[in-house]
C-alpha cells in the first residue's frame, strides 16, 4: 500500500508531467507555425525577415546544447516549463555556464564595443532625495559638465530628471549652454526621461504616467529633445505595462536587468537576452507596441558584473577600485593603473571578457556598461575611469588583428549600431510576450517582499493619485468655464490660479518621486520613508484646496458671487487626514456632493458619517430618496459609536452554524464561529469551496544571514502556521438593501466580506478587506490563504499595474503568489 507521503510524491510528479505536456504543446504549436511561415517565405520566393531570426544555423556549438526553441515568437510562460531551477555551480559566471569561442569569430566583422558610463542615482533609499542631491549627485552633474567637455570622445548616460532638473535649476546660464551642447553633440543622453526609474510592480500605470510625462515635458522644454532608448537597471523585475508606455512615449530601444537568473542563463543559451518585447493581448498582437529590448546578462549593473563572465577579472577593471581609494575588488586581485608595460596583457585580459560576453548575442555588437550606484562622484574618478579605458581603447586601435573596435557610447549609440547591423544582415530580432515576475537574484531569494511592504505607504499612493486626477479635471474645468464667463479669456481676479497651479505640479512631482524603486515598493529607511510620506500628505492637502475652490466655482449658479477665502471653504472633504502617518477620519456631513472623475459611468457605493438615525438621502434636482442603508459604526469590536451611528443589529446565528449572505449573483457561506468564509454558490447553481484561512510565516534564522524583509519573502523552514487566538472573535453580521457583510473581530485583523446587492462588477463579485496591526510582533508575517476546489490547472491571473492581466504558473520552486 502507498504511505501518503508516496501520494503525494506522485501528485507532484503528475503536477509536473502536466506542466511539461502543456508545455510541449506549446512548443509543438510553436515549431508548427514556424514550419508555415517558413512555407510562406518560400513559397513568395523571398527570404522573411522572421525566417533569418530562426536560430538553426547558430555558429560555432559552443554554447551548451539545450532544448532549442526556434526563436520566431517567445511566450514568457512556456519558457518556465523548460526550465529546471535546478541552480548548478557554472564556474566563473556562476548561474551561467563557461562560454568557448575559437578566436576567428570577428574576422569578418569586428567586435564592436561601446562602453556605456552610468552613475544610477536613487531618489531616495538610504538618504531622502534631499540629502543624496547635496552630498553627491549635484558633485556628479558638476563634474560631468567638466571632464565630458575635456575630451569629445567621452560619453555619459543620465536617467533621473527629479535630480537632473533640480540640478538645472542651480546651475547658471553658461553651464545651461554647456549641458545642450553636450545633448546636441551626443556626448551626454538622457535615457528613459523619467521623473525617477519607476518601480514596475507596485505602480499604477497612471503613475507609471504621470512620472514619464513630467520627465519629458521637462526635458522638452529646457533641452528640446526627446529620449529614444530606455535604461531601468534596478526595479525588482520588469512589466510589459512599462514598455507599453515607454514606446507610446516615442523610444525605440530599453535596457532591463533585474530578471529571474534561471531566466537569464536560459535566455542566454538561446541568444536571445535581445528581442522585440510585445504586448500579450490579442491573437496576433500588434508588432505596433514592439519595442527592442536588451537584458542584461549577469547578476548585476556595476562593473565587476557587466564586462564579461567573470567578475574577478571584469572587477579589476573597475578603476574607482584602484588600490587606496575607498572601494576595493572583493575577489581580491585589484585593479592596475594602464601603462606601456602593462597595456598589452591588460587588453587581452578584457578583450577575453568582451569575446565571451559577445558571444551570447547574435550580432558582433556589445554593449558594456561602466559604473554603479552614486559613482563618478570626484573628478579623480572621472579620471581614473576616462583616462585608463582611453588607454585600452588606443591601443585596441593599434592592433587590427585583434578585430575590435571599442569607445565610450550612449544607448543609442548602440542601439543605432545594432540595427545597422541587423538590417544589413537582413535579420531581425525574436519576438517576446510576458513579464518578468518573480525576479529572484540567487538561490531561492524571490523578490516578492516588497509586493506588501509598506502597504500603508501603498495605499497613500493611490489616494494621492486619485485626488490628482479628480483635481485636474475640475481644475480645467473651472479655467475654461472662467474663460468663457469673462468672455475677454480673462480670469476670475479672486481665484488663485497660479497658486493652484503649482500645487498641481509639486502633487505630479510627488507621485512620480514615490513611483521610484525604492518609495512604493517600501524599501528605503525608515527617515526616508517619513520624507515620501510628508510629501504625499502635503500634496493632498494642497490638491484638496486646489478641488475645493474649483469645485466651489462650477458649482455656483450666480457665478459673481464667488469670493475666494481658503480659512472659509465653500466645501469641505468628507475623509479628513491629519499626519503623513494616520488613518483617515470621515467628518460627519449634511449635505453631499459626489463627484465621478473617471470617464465612466458607474454605480458604486458611497459612505458618509451621519450624526442622526433619521438621516435619508434625497436627490437635490428631483427631490426624490434615494436608497441608502444604516450601519453602526464600530468603535471596539462589540461597541459602537453612540454620537455617529446607528446601530444596525447583529443577525441571530442560525441553527445550522453557518452564516451565509446572497444576492442575485451568488451566495456565499461562512463559518458561524469564526466568520471566515468557507464556500459559494454561483448563479449557475454551481457550489465551489473557498475557505478563508489565516496564517503566519517566521523568518529564517541561524546559519541564514536574509532575513525576510522589505525585498525578499524568506520564510522560516517550519512553514506557516495556522493562526489562532485563545478567544473567539466577535463576528458582526449585518443586512441591508445595498449591501450586506460578515465582519471577524481577531486580535491582529479585522476581517470583513461583503456582498453588494447591485448590478454591474460590484454585484458579481466579493469584496474582502483586511484591517491588519501587526506592529506588536517582529519577525512575523500575516497571510491570508485561499483553498479551493476550482480546476485552475495552476494557472493563476493577477493584474499588472492596473492596466493589463498576466498569468502566472505555478512552476517556480518558491512562494511567488505573496501578494
Ligand atoms: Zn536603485
Amino acid at each position: 500500500m502507498a504511505s501518503l507521503q508516496d501520494l503525494s510524491h506522485l501528485q507532484k510528479k503528475i503536477d509536473r508531467l502536466e506542466h511539461l505536456l502543456s508545455g510541449n504543446n506549446d512548443l509543438l504549436a510553436m515549431l508548427r507555425d514556424a514550419l508555415v511561415q517558413r512555407k510562406e517565405s518560400w513559397g513568395t520566393g523571398g527570404v522573411g525577415a522572421n525566417l533569418s531570426s530562426d536560430s538553426t544555423h547558430r555558429k560555432g556549438g559552443s554554447l551548451p546544447d539545450t532544448l532549442f526553441v526556434p526563436l520566431l515568437s517567445l511566450q514568457l510562460l512556456n519558457v518556465y516549463h523548460l526550465l529546471s531551477f535546478d541552480n548548478p555551480d557554472g564556474g566563473a559566471w556562476k548561474q551561467g555556464f563557461e562560454i568557448h569561442y575559437q578566436g576567428n569569430e570577428w574576422d569578418k566583422q569586428p567586435l564592436e564595443l561601446f562602453l556605456v558610463p552610468h552613475s544610477h542615482n536613487d531618489p531616495g533609499w538610504l538618504k531622502t532625495f534631499d540629502s543624496y542631491y547635496q552630498d553627491q549627485t549635484k558633485h556628479i552633474l558638476n563634474n560631468m559638465l567638466v571632464k565630458l567637455t575635456e575630451d569629445n570622445r567621452r560619453k555619459m548616460i543620465w536617467a533621473e530628471i527629479s535630480y537632473f532638473s533640480k540640478w538645472w535649476n542651480d546651475i547658471d546660464e553658461q553651464k545651461r549652454a554647456m549641458v545642450k551642447r553636450l545633448v546636441g553633440t551626443g556626448q551626454l543622453e538622457l535615457v528613459t526621461g523619467g521623473w525617477v526609474m519607476a518601480d514596475e510592480a507596485n505602480s499604477h500605470y497612471f503613475a507609471l504616467l504621470d512620472q514619464l510625462i513630467e520627465g519629458h515635458q521637462w526635458i522638452q522644454k529646457h533641452l528640446g529633445v526627446k529620449p529614444s532608448s530606455g535604461w531601468a537597471v534596478d526595479p525588482f523585475g520588469h512589466s510589459p505595462s512599462m514598455t507599453y508606455l515607454l514606446k507610446g512615449a516615442g523610444l525605440s530601444n530599453m535596457v532591463i536587468q533585474r530578471v529571474h537568473y534561471a531566466v537569464k542563463k536560459h535566455f542566454a543559451q538561446q541568444q536571445t537576452l535581445e528581442f522585440l518585447w510585445r504586448q500579450s493581448w490579442g491573437e496576433d498582437s500588434s508588432p505596433r507596441s514592439d519595442i527592442t529590448c536588451h537584458m542584461m546578462p549577469f547578476y548585476s549593473y556595476d562593473v565587476p558584473h557587466t564586462c564579461g563572465p567573470n567578475p574577478a577579472v571584469c572587477c579589476q577593471f573597475d578603476f574607482h577600485r584602484l588600490p587606496g581609494g575607498r572601494v576595493f575588488c572583493p575577489w581580491r586581485t585589484p585593479p592596475q593603473p594602464i601603462t606601456e608595460q602593462n597595456v598589452q596583457e591588460r587588453a587581452l585580459l578584457l578583450l577575453d571578457q568582451y569575446r565571451q560576453k559577445s558571444r551570447l548575442f547574435r550580432s558582433p555588437v556589445l554593449l558594456v556598461p561602466l559604473g554603479d550606484d552614486f559613482r563618478f562622484v570626484d573628478s579623480s574618478e572621472w579620471d581614473a575611469q576616462f583616462k585608463n579605458y582611453q588607454k585600452l581603447f588606443d591601443y585596441f586601435d593599434q592592433h587590427p588583428e585583434l578585430h575590435i573596435k571599442a569607445r565610450f557610447g550612449t544607448l543609442t549609440d548602440y542601439f543605432q549600431a545594432l540595427q545597422r547591423h541587423l538590417s544589413a544582415a537582413a535579420t531581425t530580432l525574436p519576438t517576446l510576450r510576458g513579464d518578468f515576475f518573480t525576479y529572484a537574484d540567487r538561490d531561492d531569494h524571490y523578490w516578492s517582499g516588497y509586493f506588501t511592504s509598506r502597504p500603508f505607504y501603498k495605499r497613500l499612493d493611490r489616494k494621492l493619485e486619485a485626488m490628482l486626477r479628480a483635481t485636474e479635471i475640475l481644475f480645467s474645468l473651472a479655467l475654461a468655464e472662467m474663460r468663457r464667463f469673462h468672455g475677454d479669456r480673462n480670469l476670475v481676479a479672486d481665484f488663485p490660479a497660479q497658486e493652484h497651479f503649482q500645487h498641481l505640479t509639486t502633487g505630479r512631482q510627488n507621485l512620480a518621486l514615490f513611483q521610484h524603486h525604492d518609495a512604493v515598493t517600501g524599501t528605503a529607511r525608515d527617515h526616508v520613508v517619513v520624507d515620501y510620506g510628508t510629501r504625499l500628505f502635503h500634496s493632498i492637502l494642497n490638491l484638496q484646496q486646489v478641488l475645493q475652490s474649483s469645485a466651489h466655482w462650477l458649482l455656483l449658479l450666480d457665478k459673481s458671487l464667488y469670493h475666494h477665502n481658503q480659512s472659509k471653504p465653500f466645501l469641505i472633504m468628507d475623509d479628513v487626514i491629519s499626519a503623513q502617518d494616520a488613518l483617515p477620519q470621515k467628518t460627519s456631513l449634511t449635505s453631499l456632493i459626489v463627484f465621478n472623475p473617471t470617464e465612466q459611468q458607474q454605480t458604486s457605493v458611497i459612505s458618509v458619517v451621519v450624526n442622526s438615525l433619521d438621516a435619508r438621502v434625497v436627490n437635490a434636482e428631483t427631490g426624490r430618496p434615494v436608497t441608502a442603508q444604516i450601519s453602526a459604526v464600530w468603535v471596539e469590536p462589540s461597541r459602537a459609536s453612540k454620537e455617529v451611528y446607528i446601530f444596525y443589529p447583529h443577525d441571530n446565528l442560525p441553527a445550522d452554524n453557518t452564516l451565509s449572505l446572497s444576492n442575485r449573483h451568488f451566495q456565499i457561506w461562512s463559518s458561524a464561529e469564526t466568520g471566515l468564509l468557507q464556500k459559494l454558490r454561483l448563479q449557475s447553481g454551481l457550489v465551489s469551496e473557498v475557505q478563508v484561512q489565516f496564517l503566519w510565516y517566521g523568518t529564517r534564522t541561524g546559519a541564514y544571514r536574509e532575513r525576510s524583509g522589505a525585498y525578499l519573502f524568506l520564510p522560516g523552514e517550519e512553514g506557516a502556521q495556522l493562526y489562532s487566538s485563545s478567544e473567539p472573535p466577535v463576528v458582526r453580521v449585518s443586512r441591508g438593501p445595498i449591501f450586506s457583510d460578515i465582519t471577524s473581530c481577531f486580535q491582529h485583523f479585522t476581517h470583513t466580506v461583503r456582498l453588494y446587492h447591485l448590478d454591474g462588477h460590484a454585484g458579481r463579485s466579493l469584496e474582502i478587506s483586511n484591517m491588519v496591526d501587526i506592529r506588536s510582533e517582529v519577525n512575523r508575517e500575516l497571510v491570508m490563504r485561499l483553498i479551493s476546489n476550482v480546476a485552475s490547472s495552476n494557472r493563476f491571473y493577477t493584474d499588472l499595474n492596473g492596466f493589463q492581466v498576466s498569468a502566472f504558473c505555478r512552476i517556480f520552486p518558491c512562494f511567488l503568489f505573496m501578494y
